[in-house]
């Protein structure tokens, strides 16, 4: 009797690359462990918001509106865009997922900055694409020419992080439009705006006005990062009609739970309050860089809310004495940390490791 055979998933799915959470903290009875690893908004949510979800969860009988109504309104709304133009989803990570899976066939090539988001890989190889990536410029910058250079007849997609986790930088409008106007129009740019709200900057991107006078720009934005509802997963990209229904056509129906797209909704109307806080973090960040830099720390201009340390081999180590002070960072071995800009208290910490490191 020759060995049954087993159901074998198609080899890119054995290629994928493993997606690396963010370590929470470990309880430590001596002090206030913090989670600076994941970019979360150390904030709570916001009173409206709490409401909202728990009026949803009333709701939870009932499968959620799969248009989206109250979401996409709201959205159209606040950016002045028709609804056709939105596409939600489970966060800006299945937006990436779906554009890759509609856009390219096995073997096509998505071009991207690297080192970048590690969804991207991860998403590409998921759908037998071909991840094309381009090392950062000095600075841990985007390398705008070289990444339009990468581009063949096989690409189908190019992703512009900006500003790029986990290094910080952002490109500026005038750096995007000189790359667009190299990009044939038949390659879809992605534009993920991820940290969107914290950019502060001369000549930062304006998104919507990019969208709107290129058919084939797509921005992905997220609920995840300055609206602080990482755990519900509400993303959503912004393009011209034929870019968003592909990407509600292959959407998961039902994805955006009933308790999300309400949180969502909430979380717009509380808006106000909700950029004030950015503006704390964007202060924190502020404080976190200059006294990095004081110490000695070539750190890049940090447009998110997070600090990138190029540390290269060192990164573990440095990893390690954060844990030893209570927080919680995100290495990457072999070429550095991120570390998302948290409580006070917690970016103080990081500050007095970053001084002692010996170098
Ligand atoms: C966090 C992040 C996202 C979005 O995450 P979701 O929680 O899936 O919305 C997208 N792109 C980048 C670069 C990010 O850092």
């Amino acid at each position: 009797m020759t060995e049954a055979a087993a159901p074998q998933p198609r080899p890119n799915v054995l290629a994928i690359p493993a997606y690396v959470p963010g370590k929470p903290p470990a309880a430590r009875p001596d002090l206030t462990t913090y989670k600076l690893s994941s970019n979360e908004n150390p904030y709570p949510p916001l009173p409206g918001v709490v409401e909202a979800a728990r009026a949803a969860v009333a709701q939870m009988n009932r499968y959620p509106d799969m248009g989206g109504t109250a979401l996409y309104a709201a959205l159209g709304r606040r950016l002045g865009v028709p609804t056709e133009h939105l596409a939600a989803a489970t966060g800006s990570v299945a937006l990436i997922y779906q554009l890759v899976a509609a856009f390219c066939d096995p073997g096509d090539e998505v071009v991207y900055a690297w080192r970048s988001f590690e969804a991207y890989p991860i998403a590409i190889t998921a759908s037998g694409a071909t991840s094309v990536q381009v090392p950062l410029a000095a600075g841990a910058r985007h390398d705008l020419d070289a990444m339009a250079a990468a581009i063949t007849d096989r690409t189908k997609v190019v992703i512009v992080c900006t500003p790029n986790n986990p290094t910080g930088p952002a490109v500026t409008q005038a750096e995007l439009n000189a790359f667009l106007a190299k990009v044939p129009s038949r390659v879809l740019v992605v534009v993920d705006e991820a940290y969107l709200e914290f950019v502060r900057m001369d000549d930062a991107i304006d998104g919507l006005a990019t969208y709107r006078a290129h058919p084939n720009v797509v921005l992905t934005r997220t609920f995840s990062k300055a609206y602080g509802l990482a755990g519900f997963r509400v993303g959503y990209a912004v393009a011209h009609e034929p870019v968003a229904a592909a990407l509600r056509a292959i959407t998961l129906p039902f994805g955006v739970s009933s308790v999300a797209q309400a949180a969502a909704v909430a979380s717009l109307d509380a808006e106000p309050d909700l950029l004030k806080r950015v503006e704390a973090l964007v202060a924190e960040r502020a404080r976190v860089v200059a006294g990095l830099r004081e110490a000695g720390w070539d750190i890049p201009e940090a447009q998110g809310n997070f600090v990138w340390f190029p540390l290269g081999d060192r990164a573990l180590e440095f990893a390690a004495a954060c844990d030893e002070a209570g927080i919680v960072v995100r290495p990457f071995a072999g070429d550095g940390v991120r570390a998302s800009i948290g409580e006070t208290e917690a970016n103080d910490r990081l500050v007095e490791v970053a001084r002692a490191f010996p170098r």
